[in-house]
């Protein structure tokens, strides 16, 4: 269920190292990766729904946006606890607001999406950096962990779109989950010269899942450690940070 709120504030500090500030135009996230530790972290945890299935909306996020920025100087991080190209942006467009507003008042921002919508907005990003997430190249995996996120070939293309429309994109590849290590970083490696890659943290909120699709390896280092040099082969060790 889709809710509209007037929020109270919408900037809000952060210690993540890529930015000052993060914005979160939504609360929830339709894309409902089952990983994902925005169920229980932020706001959403006090709603007591369903992840995937409830969303909120701020509606006002612009007004908000208009009113903290004169006292909020430094750059942006979109965002911390929702995809902010989730499905409903195409409806809102909350996150191209605040964008042009960040750019109208000359602030720097930092967007993380698995959404192919992110390229709607490419007269927008020109002047900021992009990072998609593309978490695996399996799309049976992708469908489990992640089925309300874009197919991973629709990924593929967003990332080769943003290229050649000369955007600042890189590639997160986090958490990392059953891949073919050797395909994944051939692929990237047509677009990016360099990919930062993640284990994944919340073993508790996927274990069943992995237990029954026989996956179990992948929750361990030594299966991460192992992705983490085939992809310092492909890219080379200077161009893998983890
Ligand atoms: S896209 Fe990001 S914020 Fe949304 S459910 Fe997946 S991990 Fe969480």
């Amino acid at each position: 269920m889709i809710h509209e709120v007037n929020c109270k504030k919408i900037i809000t500090r952060t210690k993540i190292p890529v930015a000052k500030y993060v914005i979160n135009p939504y609360i929830g996230c339709s894309f409902g990766c089952l990983y994902c530790f925005a169920q229980f972290i932020g706001p959403f945890k006090y709603t007591s729904s369903k992840w995937d299935r409830d969303l909120w909306v701020k509606v006002n996020a612009a007004d908000l946006i208009e009113k903290e920025l004169p006292k909020a100087s430094g750059d942006f991080f979109l965002s911390s606890v929702c995809d902010p190209y989730q499905h409903v942006e195409k409806k809102y467009q909350l996150t191209r607001r605040i964008l042009q507003l960040l750019r109208s008042h000359f602030r720097e921002a930092h967007i993380m999406t698995k959404s192919t919508l992110v390229s709607r907005d490419v007269d927008l990003l020109r002047e900021l950096s992009v990072t998609l997430t593309i978490t695996t190249d399996r799309e049976d995996v992708r469908k489990i962990l992640e089925p309300g996120a874009p197919a991973v070939e629709e990924r593929l293309n967003t990332l080769k779109k943003l290229k050649e429309d000369g955007i600042k994109v890189s590639v997160f590849v986090g958490p990392v989950l059953p891949m073919n290590p050797e395909n994944l970083a051939k692929q990237l490696s047509k677009y990016v010269d360099n990919v930062f890659l993640d284990a994944l943290n919340y073993h508790r909120l996927v274990n069943s899942v992995y237990t029954k699709c026989g996956w179990q390896e992948w929750l361990t280092e030594e299966k991460f450690f192992e992705t983490v040099e085939v992809f310092e082969k492909i890219f080379g060790k200077d161009n893998v940070r983890y």
